[in-house]
């Protein structure tokens, strides 16, 4: 049996703004925000507002609008970082590679040639992050 979900997981205090984010989408069910050690540029990160620690509690239905959403910024993703592909990867338990237990998936633009950095590798400079929040919320609109 998974772990019980923790209220005080650093996306659920992003959720009630307890701690910043640049967020680039928001509707009823998801929230949606840069990932701060990017993996690659625009790496984003959507979550479910509902409390889910993983695919394994998350209800389907939130699930689906995980990735309704996701599909939305990979959209608006390859046209703000002019990409050549999206890589999405969503973890579970420590096991399947997760680190932060509030379900989210992650949207990945790629550049051909360019291989993803390692997961945590580098914490990116807030003058990017807000140039790259500002590039995706206009391609989403
Ligand atoms: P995972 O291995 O799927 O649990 O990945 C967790 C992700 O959260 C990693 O890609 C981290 O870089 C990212 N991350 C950790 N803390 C924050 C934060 N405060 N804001 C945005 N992204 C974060």
């Amino acid at each position: 049996m998974p772990a019980a979900y923790d209220t005080n997981n650093i996306f659920a205090k992003i959720l009630r703004g307890e701690l910043p984010c640049y967020k680039v989408y928001e509707d009823e069910h998801v929230f949606a925000f840069l990932d701060i050690m990017p993996r690659s540029h625009g790496h984003t990160l959507v979550i479910p507002k509902a409390p889910a620690r993983n695919i394994l509690d998350v209800t389907p239905d939130d699930y689906a609008h995980v990735a309704r959403a996701s599909h939305k910024i990979a959209a608006a993703a390859m046209k703000a970082f002019e990409a050549d592909g999206i890589t999405v990867q969503q973890f579970n338990e420590p096991a399947g590679g997760q680190v932060v237990f509030h379900l989210h998936m992650h949207v990945m633009p790629r550049k051909d040639g360019e291989p993803l950095l390692p997961p945590a590798s580098r914490k990116e400079e807030a003058k990017v992050l807000e140039a790259t929040a500002a590039k995706l919320i206009a391609a989403l609109k």
